[in-house]
């Protein structure tokens, strides 16, 4: 498997060859950076957790340069911090028991830009390996360019896919902005209550960003539990934690489907619920 960037690896924590730990990936998330896919597909990485019949495969788009550092890690150059970024993603990969990570070593500006067609490229070429029945990405309604760009290059990479290759679901989750916005009709709804500890511990070895002055662990795991006890307002709790993600897969059934337009149904469904209801309650 060959990519663009001579920087590009695939880790493969229990020492398979990289080709084989692709191919028997069931489940497979893109994130455009180091800790996104801890984040937003924690879903897909426990239901493959201590399974032999499921597989988890991340791939990371960009390099993780120009990511801000404090502390411990305030002098480092950037590609030092390029270094250590790609080192906490191999210790999460290892301790959530991935089949493979892919590093595809882009810039966040090679990622943004939609005329750029290798990081297309590369995806299509992990896509054909892999093979995968359910793809986690970043949700359209993202406030973070590089994720934003990140979901537009997945999207194509699968729409040039033979229908037979593309994955069975693709789901949009939760990193820069939160999807409880969303009608909860509209919501795809993750159960991430077991494991706990796996999810801390997965969030926490970032230790870059963590330290580095963003308490993601506390506030990942915070959301999840703010997502589970405000989903419904009647009854007890049914889960202690839940991630919420939009469905994407309509726009890899239909090519013709306008990225922008679907995204804007979700918003308008929303909107109308809001207004729907001041103007029964007034
Ligand atoms: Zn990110």
């Amino acid at each position: 498997m060959t990519f663009h960037n001579p920087g590009a690896e695939v880790y493969v924590p229990d020492g398979s060859a990289a080709d084989q730990a692709i191919s028997r990936t069931t489940h497979f998330g893109v994130s455009a950076h180091q800790d996104d896919l801890e984040i937003m597909a924690y879903h897909g990485i426990l239901e493959c957790f201590g399974r032999r019949d499921r597989h988890f495969t991340g791939v990371t788009t960009t390099n993780g340069a120009g990511s801000p550092r404090d502390g411990l890690y305030a002098s480092y150059s950037d590609e030092e911090m390029q270094r250590v970024r790609r080192v906490e993603q191999k210790k999460a990969a290892f301790v959530g028991e991935f089949s493979a990570h892919v590093f595809l070593d882009y810039s966040s500006s090679a990622v943004k830009d939609r005329g750029n067609a290798d990081v297309v490229d590369d995806l299509k070429t992990i896509f054909s390996a892999a093979r995968p029945e359910v793809v986690y990405t970043h949700n359209l309604a993202d406030k973070h360019d590089t994720h934003v760009g990140t979901v537009l290059r997945v999207i194509s990479a699968l729409r040039e896919l033979p229908r037979e290759h593309r994955p069975q679901r693709l789901y949009g989750c939760e990193v820069w902005r939160n999807l409880d916005w969303l009608n909860d009709n509209d919501k795809v709804i993750f159960n991430v209550e077991p494991h706990e500890n796996l999810a801390m511990s997965l969030v926490g070895v970032f230790d870059s960003q963590v330290a580095g002055g963003k308490r993601y662990d506390l506030a990942t795991l915070g959301r999840r539990r703010a997502n589970a006890t405000y989903f419904a307002s009647h009854g007890v709790d049914e889960s202690t934690a839940l991630i919420f993600g939009i469905d994407l897969t309509p726009l890899i059934e239909n090519d013709r489907a306008e990225v922008g337009g679907y995204v804007q149904g979700f918003i308008d469904r929303f909107a109308s619920e809001v207004s729907g209801r001041i103007a029964k309650l007034s």
